[in-house]
C-alpha cells in the first residue's frame, strides 16, 4: 500500500492545537496525522521543515463573476490559491430590474444558482453558493427546497440599497429560513439613515472620500442588525450577520446571542487592521460599505472574536479596477475592494505578531468555524477523513504587499505597501498542488462545486472562539 503524498517535518496547526506531525494524503483527503516513520510509502514527499500546515483557508463571503465584481471564476480563484484559500461561498443572485441591476429582466433564484454553477465551472478552489433574495415577491418561497437540494444551506438578505427587503418581508423570510433550517446571511445597515445622511453630504459638497464614513455610520449598522436578529429570533431561525465593522454592532450579537439565540457574526479582514484614516491615505480605493470605522472598532473586532460572538473571518472579495474607484465624488465610486490573495497574511500578522493571538485562532477563524457554521464537514479542519486542502506557510518569512502580484484583475490593493511577516508557500487542493511560491500551478476546473448540508449548530458551540 501506498499514499498519494506526505508533508513531513511541518508544525500541523488544528483548530485547536499545534502539533509537530507529518500528514500523509491520499486519494485527496487525510489518511492519516503522526509519525512518517509509520506510515505507508509515499509517492511523493514534501519537506514543511520551519512552515506551519494549515487547513485551507475557507471564505464564506466572496464575489466572484457578478453581480458586479468584475474577476472571473479563474482570476478570482487564481487570487485564492495564491492566498491559501481553498474554498469560498460566492452569491447567486435573484434577479431583479433597477438602477444597480445588471439584468434586462427578473430571474428566480433557482436560475440564479445555475447560472453561478455554470460560470463556477472555471473555479480553481472548490466553490459553494448563498442565495440571495433581492425582491419581495412571495413566489421565492416554493422554490426554496429545490434550491436546498441544489446544494444551497443559506439565504442571503440586505436591509439596504434598491435590493433591500423591508423588515416585513424580511420576517416573512426568517420563518421559511427556520421552518428549513437554513442560515440568513444578513448585511446590516438602516437604509434611510444612510440615505438621508449620504443626500446631506452631497448638498454639503463633501465630496472626499474622508466624508464617507459618516453617510453610513455605526448605530445605522447595529439599529439594523437589531431589526434582524430579534426577527431571526423570534422565528427561531440561524442568523449570521456578516462583515461586522463596529462595536456597536458587535454588541448587537453578543447580547442576543447571550440568550441562547442561534446568532452568529463574522467581520473582515480589512476591519481588523485598517481605520477610517485609510480614506484620507488611499483615497476611495476603500470604499465598501460598511465603511472602515475607528480604531477602537478595530479592537472590537478582536475582542468579538476572541470572546466568540464574531467567530469567522472573510474577505467580502469584490474585483474592480483602480479606474472604477478613483472618482470625483465619493458616492459615484464602486463599493469594495479585493483581498482574497493577501487575507491570511495580513490576518495571520495582525493576530499573531501584533496582538499574541495563537495560531490556532487564526486556523478556528479562517478555516474551522466558516465550514462548521455553513455546512462543509470535509474543509477547515486536519482530521483523517477530510479533504486534503492544506496550506504551507512560512511564519518567519517578511514581505510587503504589492498589487503588481495580484492575479484578481483588480489592479490595486487596500494592502498596498503594508509589511507582513507570515507568506503562503504552498496551497493543496485535495492534494493536488494549485499555488507554488507565489505562482498560480493549479488549472481552472480543478475546483468542484460543494453541495453543502444545512449544518447543525448545536454541535460546536463550546469551541467555537
Ligand atoms: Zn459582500
Amino acid at each position: 500500500m501506498t499514499v498519494d503524498l506526505v508533508i513531513a517535518g511541518g508544525k500541523l496547526v488544528t483548530p485547536e492545537n499545534i502539533l509537530d506531525a507529518d500528514v500523509a494524503v491520499a486519494d485527496g483527503e487525510i489518511a492519516a496525522i503522526g509519525d512518517e516513520r509509520t506510515f505507508p510509502d509515499a509517492e511523493r514527499a514534501v519537506d514543511a521543515s520551519g512552515l506551519l500546515v494549515m487547513p485551507g483557508v475557507v471564505d464564506p463571503h466572496v464575489h466572484i463573476d457578478g453581480y458586479l465584481s468584475k474577476d472571473s471564476y479563474e482570476s478570482g480563484t487564481s487570487a485564492a490559491a495564491l492566498g491559501g484559500v481553498t474554498s469560498c461561498i460566492n452569491f447567486a443572485w435573484e434577479a431583479w430590474v433597477g438602477d444597480l441591476s445588471v439584468w434586462e429582466e427578473e430571474g428566480t433564484l433557482l436560475e440564479a444558482v445555475e447560472r453561478q454553477k455554470r460560470k463556477g465551472e472555471d473555479s480553481l478552489i472548490d466553490f459553494g453558493l448563498h442565495g440571495v433574495i433581492t425582491r419581495e415577491d412571495p413566489a421565492v418561497f416554493q422554490e426554496l427546497d429545490d434550491v436546498i437540494e441544489e446544494g444551497v444551506a443559506s439565504i442571503k438578505m440586505f436591509t439596504a440599497y434598491e435590493i433591500g427587503l423591508s423588515n416585513g418581508f424580511m420576517n416573512r423570510v426568517f420563518e421559511h429560513v427556520a421552518d428549513r433550517d437554513l442560515v440568513a446571511v444578513l448585511h446590516t445597515e438602516d437604509a434611510s439613515v444612510c440615505n438621508h445622511l449620504t443626500a446631506q453630504l452631497k448638498a454639503e459638497g463633501k465630496t472626499h472620500p474622508r466624508y464617507y464614513p459618516q453617510a453610513r455610520p455605526d448605530y445605522a449598522e447595529a439599529m439594523a442588525a437589531e431589526n434582524a436578529v430579534r426577527m431571526a429570533q423570534e422565528a427561531g431561525a440561524k442568523y449570521y450577520g456578516i462583515h461586522t465593522t463596529s462595536r456597536k454592532a458587535a454588541n448587537v450579537i453578543e447580547f442576543y446571542q447571550g440568550d441562547g439565540s442561534e446568532v452568529r457574526g463574522e467581520t473582515c479582514t480589512h476591519y481588523t487592521v485598517l481605520d477610517e484614516s485609510a480614506y484620507e491615505q488611499q483615497g476611495s480605493l476603500p470604499i465598501i460599505a460598511p465603511p472602515l470605522r475607528t480604531p477602537d472598532d478595530r479592537d472590537a473586532m478582536f475582542e468579538q472574536l476572541h470572546g466568540g460572538a464574531l467567530s469567522v473571518v472573510s474577505t467580502d472579495h469584490v474585483a474592480f479596477a483602480r479606474a472604477d474607484k478613483e472618482v470625483e465624488n465619493w458616492w459615484d465610486s464602486s463599493f469594495g475592494a479585493n483581498g482574497l490573495q493577501a487575507s491570511l497574511p495580513v490576518f495571520f500578522d495582525a493576530a499573531v505578531n501584533r496582538r499574541g493571538f495563537s495560531y490556532p485562532f487564526v486556523v478556528r477563524a479562517m478555516c474551522a468555524n466558516p465550514a462548521r457554521t455553513f455546512g462543509l464537514p470535509g474543509k477547515g479542519t486536519l482530521e483523517p477523513g477530510t479533504d486534503a486542502d492544506l496550506v504551507l506557510f512560512d511564519p518567519e518569512e517578511t514581505y510587503t504587499i504589492d498589487a503588481a502580484e495580484n492575479a484578481s484583475v483588480a489592479d490595486y490593493s487596500i494592502y498596498e505597501g503594508r509589511e507582513v511577516t507570515g507568506r503562503v508557500k504552498r496551497t493543496y487542493l485535495r492534494g493536488e498542488l494549485i499555488a507554488d511560491e507565489g505562482e498560480v500551478v493549479g488549472e481552472p476546473g480543478n475546483g468542484n462545486f460543494v453541495h453543502r448540508e444545512r449544518p447543525d449548530w448545536n454541535d460546536d458551540r463550546a469551541d467555537r472562539r
